[in-house]
């Protein structure tokens, strides 16, 4: 394909990546949200969107199934990077990755005392480095979704997940206890794509670059 294929997840990376994509000249013909097609042509017939499932924009890019996307930090550190260059913060879709607790539970406490504890999480590789660079001794349970439920049950002591506004935590009566780091998208490009597509693939690099700002 001579054109160019970014991919990208609906709900807030669509959402965000929309103003970026209309400095480049780029407006999807279709809503994601409401059109079930999977591949969105655009008001550049040299540029198409896929609609990916946010952890697999990484992957879709590192083969060359899409030239460009754009994927969050946590996806990014999850998928290890390998074959993307990763040009640009795009500052969108900000939030912390944070260890929470249940509310009541002596974390600092069990940490003190080299307790050793059951943490749930989606974001295994992130979660473990973390503890290994405290020392702090932990089973980690991969998760797909709805972590909070895990201390609520019993399945775990804490999580490690996304915050943005607390909220999700409080209602369920979580608080967090630790940052871990601070989480934003990148734009991710395919190394092979850039240098076969530099006419193509520069321009909307620059672009991006101009709103998103230094
Ligand atoms: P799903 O929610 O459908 O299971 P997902 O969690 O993989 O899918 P999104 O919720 O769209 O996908 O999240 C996409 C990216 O947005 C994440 O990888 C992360 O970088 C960021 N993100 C996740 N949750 C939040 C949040 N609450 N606020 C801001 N950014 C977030
Ligand atoms: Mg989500």
């Amino acid at each position: 394909m001579d054109g160019i294929t970014i991919a990208l997840s609906k709900g807030r990376i669509f959402d965000e990546t929309l103003p970026l994509l209309a400095a480049a000249g780029i407006e999807p013909l279709e809503n994601p949200e409401t059109s079930r097609k999977l591949i969105i042509p655009t008001t550049r017939d040299d540029v198409r969107l896929v609609i990916v499932r946010a952890t697999d924009a990484p992957t879709y890019v590192q083969y060359g199934a899409a030239d460009i996307g754009v994927a969050g930090k946590d996806v990014l550190l999850e998928h290890g990077g390998d074959g993307l260059y990763q040009p640009l913060d795009l500052k969108i879709a900000k939030c912390r990755m944070m260890v929470a607790i249940p509310a009541g539970f002596d974390y600092a406490n069990a940490v003190r005392q080299g307790a050793r504890l059951k943490v749930a999480t989606k974001y295994i590789n992130i979660a473990r480095e973390h503890f290994a660079a405290k020392g702090v001794h932990v089973d980690l349970i991969k998760l797909y979704g709805s972590m909070e439920l895990a201390p609520l049950t019993g399945l775990a002591d804490a999580i490690v997940d996304l915050v943005s506004t607390g909220s999700t935590l409080k209602a369920n009566n979580l608080v967090a206890v630790e940052h871990i780091l601070d989480i934003s998208s990148r734009l991710i490009v395919n190394q092979a794509a850039l240098k076969l597509k530099r006419e193509k693939i520069v321009p909307i690099l620059d672009a991006f670059a101009s709103v998103v700002g230094p």
